[in-house]
């Protein structure tokens, strides 16, 4: 990992203080992804993140997984699966409700998306509670994928998201707060 490319990214993230709600410092990418330098560095990152191993499919969350992944897929040559909110996919799909900190939510995933023992990366922009990232591993190995590592932008270590990720699953985030 390139700290000093990390640092640059870290620089370009925006905190928004009561966003969506009042009591939430939302972290802001879109700087990131505006820069095409700093995208780039990001890609490489989430590339490093997987220390060499092979993988045929990277997994992105809804939504801004889908950005970073698509990316990564792209850069390393594999396949993208996008993990859905519920109602969006079209096919035969699985999903799995979790709990919000007000509320449920839903994801899904095509049936079809994932062959057994396939290797896979699973991304999103950041792991906060674990909640939504704990639903996608759980459909993941419903599937019989092989998870080699989930990978993040940013963690908020204070929520202690990685308790409710399965302790088999290598869990990387290249910007922790
Ligand atoms: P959680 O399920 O609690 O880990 O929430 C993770 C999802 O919510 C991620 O996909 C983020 O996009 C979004 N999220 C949660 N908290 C924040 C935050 N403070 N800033 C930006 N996005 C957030």
């Amino acid at each position: 990992m390139n700290e000093e490319n990390l640092k640059q990214i870290d620089a370009a993230i925006r905190d928004v203080n009561d966003f969506p709600k009042p009591g939430i410092v939302f972290k802001d990418i879109t700087p990131v992804l505006g820069d095409g330098e700093l995208f780039r560095l990001t890609t490489d990152s989430f590339a490093d993140t997987l220390n060499g191993e092979s993988i045929s499919k990277v997994i992105g969350i809804d939504a801004r997984g889908f950005i970073f992944g698509a990316a990564l897929a792209d850069r390393i040559g594999a396949g993208f699966v996008p993990v859905r909110k519920k109602g969006k996919l079209p096919w035969e799909t699985t999903g799995v409700a979790y709990s919000l900190e007000y509320g449920e939510a839903h994801v899904e995933i095509h049936k079809d998306a994932i062959k057994p023992g396939e290797r896979v990366i699973l991304v999103d922009d950041l792991l906060a509670t674990g909640g939504t990232a704990g639903a996608a591993i759980k459909l993941v190995k419903e599937l019989g994928g092989e998870i080699v590592c989930m990978s993040f932008l940013i963690e908020l270590a204070f929520l202690e998201g990685r308790k409710n990720l399965d302790s088999d699953v290598r869990v990387e985030a290249l910007l922790t707060y």
